[in-house]
């Protein structure tokens, strides 16, 4: 049962990990070698041991129960019996499924976990003699003793990694706070034309962080960690303010065109567990002075999975205050049509994805296909994202999608750029 790892996600082969045993079943037996613990699904087991040859029942164990469990602490033998005492199902949890599954959690808790097992089984594996020396014994020793009990331990070998990725989390953590005193987070644009005219209709703040000794650092790179330890609030509301700064200039630049640019500004997912997000974003956008409707807000479906009840309030206030609402992404997560028809989206951005290989799968162009007619249905307005290719425009613009962004158009670029991007466009393009 070999666990198959994505980018994001971790699957696993669950075909096997469920076992029937009849009642009187012996589950495993003393002296066993130690392979997996158990969960019982249904049932109940009885877990003895043997003392001076005879049985002396230790427990026994129902329904949500777990046994065999130093089976994840690593190899040895097994110091008790385990029987089913009535028709019995369980879950079998494999050392290699624990590891997977701690591995993937956020690093601080991976590594405090890996090290509460370790200590666990350092002390769960140690002979009384071995305790009595080990109390006696100076500093070198014990370490060469630990050593050689690591040698064979997997959660040793994860405790490494996880605490250099758990350091490495709450150092960047750190930095980022000191980044939004010192303002180092700013937004590069970049524009969002309409299809098939090219016009631009306005751009995506993307938050770029100028590290003093770093250079430009990538969100892809900060965002989840600020996610996590949510500092990324931060980030999102001095982007916002500085996107209600640039709404003007960029109008400037348009000159006499009487099209609103707006400015999409992305929100983290994680806000949208309480309402009070929609005060902070109502109180920036009226200190600005400017017209919400030059304003849309990203958000992805992660956001609305939490507490869909508790989104639907928060999505519905922030229409309120003016800004139109797109639903980034589209595609990749959760795709779930029934947000198209519970939430009330302005925009849908169908994510890159899907747009990067409509030109050479014609299956990918007839999902965009589908999703567009969809969206169409429920009066969303749809852009493409990633398009790098006139020839993927032509297709988006094609099937009726209604805008498009990607480095066909333009790269993202600080604002001194993108006012003489829409200078030159709307000369170009009007
Ligand atoms: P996103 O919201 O999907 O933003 C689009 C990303 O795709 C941007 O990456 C953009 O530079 C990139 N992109 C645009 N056109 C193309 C193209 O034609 N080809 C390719 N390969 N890529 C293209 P970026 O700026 O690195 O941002 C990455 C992600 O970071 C964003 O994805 C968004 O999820 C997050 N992010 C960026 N800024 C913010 C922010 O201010 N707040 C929050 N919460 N998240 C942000
Ligand atoms: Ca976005
Ligand atoms: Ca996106």
């Amino acid at each position: 049962m070999q666990p198959t790892q994505t980018k994001n996600d971790l699957k696993f082969d669950f075909h096997h990990i469920r076992t029937s045993y009849k009642k009187g079943a012996t589950i495993f037996h003393e002296e066993d070698e130690r392979d997996n613990a158990y969960i019982i699904e249904t049932g109940a087991v009885e877990i003895s041991t043997t003392r001076h040859g005879k049985k002396v029942p230790l427990v026994h164990l129902g329904q949500g129960e777990v046994f065999g469990e130093t089976a994840l602490l690593g190899a040895g033998k097994r110091t008790a019996t385990a029987v089913a005492l009535e028709d019995t199902e369980v879950f079998t949890i494999s050392p290699g499924l624990l590891h997977d599954r701690i591995m993937h959690l956020d690093p601080l808790v991976g590594l405090l976990l890996s090290l509460l097992v370790n200590r666990y089984r350092q002390w769960r594996f140690r002979s009384p003699e071995e305790a009595e020396k080990e109390a006696n014994a100076d500093l070198p020793h014990e370490e060469a003793k630990m050593d050689h009990v690591n040698k064979a331990d997997v959660f040793m070998r994860d405790l490494q990694v996880q605490r250099a990725a758990a350091l490495d989390e709450l150092r960047m953590a750190q930095e980022i706070t000191r980044a939004i005193d010192l303002n180092q987070f700013g937004p590069w644009l970049q524009p969002i034309v309409s299809l098939p005219e090219k016009k631009i209709v306005g751009f995506e703040a993307l938050v770029r962080w100028d590290h003093p000794s770093r250079g430009r650092v990538s969100p892809a790179e900060f965002i989840p960690v600020a996610e996590r330890t949510h500092v990324v609030w931060d980030i999102d509301m001095t982007m916002l303010k500085a996107a209600c700064q640039i709404v003007p200039e960029l109008q400037k630049a348009a000159g006499g065109v009487d099209r609103k640019l707006y400015i999409s500004v992305n929100l983290s997912g994680v806000h949208f567990e309480n309402e009070g997000i929609v005060d902070e974003v109502s109180a920036i956008v009226k200190s600005s002075g400017i017209d919400p409707q030059h304003l849309v807000f990203e958000i992805t479906e992660s956001a609305l999975v939490g507490d869909p009840a508790v989104a639907e309030k928060i999505l519905h206030k922030l229409r309120k205050i003016g800004g139109r609402i797109a639903l980034d992404d589209f595609g990749t997560g959760y795709s779930s049509l029934s947000y198209l028809h519970r939430f009330n989206f302005d925009l849908l951005k169908i994510d890159r994805a899907f747009v990067h290989d409509i030109a050479t799968n014609r299956k990918s162009l007839e999902i965009v296909r589908a999703i567009v007619m969809l969206a169409k249905n429920f009066h969303l307005q749809i852009t493409g994202e990633g398009i790098e290719s006139d020839h993927e425009a032509d297709l988006l613009s094609g099937i009726g999608c209604d805008y498009g962004q990607g480095y066909c158009f333009a790269k993202p670029m600080p604002l001194n750029d993108a006012v003489k991007f829409v200078k030159d466009s709307v000369e170009k393009n009007g």
